[in-house]
């Protein structure tokens, strides 16, 4: 671990702490309500999520079991807000599915497997790529793998703290790399960049008067006493 480098990531995550406090992630009641979630909320917004889980628990089919057999125009018409129904309909099922084949169906017993085992089972799967796999990881299995998505590769260009490409395994592995492998810190860490990019860093409508990394950040020549516009990265 590079000590420079470490303390540049605990500023940033306290500063973003700070401001945000503890996020208590994932938003589910259970583990399969969270891998669900994880699955559904691909390419469209929380809150679309949020009306097809209840949908589903409307439903009684947050349950492995239960959705595995359940007929498919049921899910269908359950997940229809979560948008592309008929894809994560698919990768619901194989989910389900690979479960219930390797496991008999219990999660525990996928979960107790090793963080490498899980990511290339969960990489084999269709609709599951790494950052899914990671969040299941992180959030259901509750193993300490570092999650990057769009605002985390927005975070480290804006704010000049590595250089480019910024790949998913590169922006990964500087986090991992970088930071005390621990299951709380990389929780909560991935939860507050996330908070950071939905609510104050929003490209053109971004309200850098209230960002708490306004002083790091490569593009805000700043006028701290209103929201400025920033450009689109
Ligand atoms: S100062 Fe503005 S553009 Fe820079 S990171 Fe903060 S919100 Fe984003």
């Amino acid at each position: 671990m590079d000590r420079m480098e470490n303390m540049k990531l605990m500023d940033i995550y306290n500063r973003l702490y700070n401001n945000f406090g503890p996020r208590h992630w994932w938003p589910a009641k259970d583990d399969f309500e969270m891998i669900i979630g994880a699955i559904l909320t691909q390419n469209v917004a929380w809150k679309n999520v949020e009306v097809a889980i209840e949908n589903l628990y409307s439903r009684d089919l947050i349950d492995l079991y239960r959705l595995y057999n359940a007929k498919n125009e049921e899910i269908i018409d359950a997940i229809r807000p979560a948008r592309f129904f008929n894809q994560k309909l698919r990768y619901i099922k194989a989910f389900c599915k690979h479960i219930i084949d390797e496991y008999g169906g219990e999660l525990d017993k996928f979960f107790d497997k090793d963080t490498k085992t899980l990511r290339r089972e969960l990489l084999s799967l269709p609709g599951i790529g790494e950052e899914t796999a990671d969040v299941i990881i992180l959030y259901g299995a509750r193993k300490p793998i570092f999650v990057v998505d769009a605002y985390t590769k927005r975070l480290v260009s804006l704010l000049g703290i590595m250089d480019g490409p910024f790949t998913y395994p590169r922006v990964q592995q500087y986090f991992m790399s970088n930071l005390e492998t621990d299951l709380y810190l990389f929780n909560e860490y991935h939860a507050l960049i996330d908070a950071w990019g939905n609510i104050i860093c929003r490209g053109k409508a971004a309200k850098c008067a209230e960002c708490p990394l306004s002083d790091l950040c490569s593009i805000c020549t700043l006028d701290r006493t209103k929201d400025r516009i920033a450009p689109v990265i």
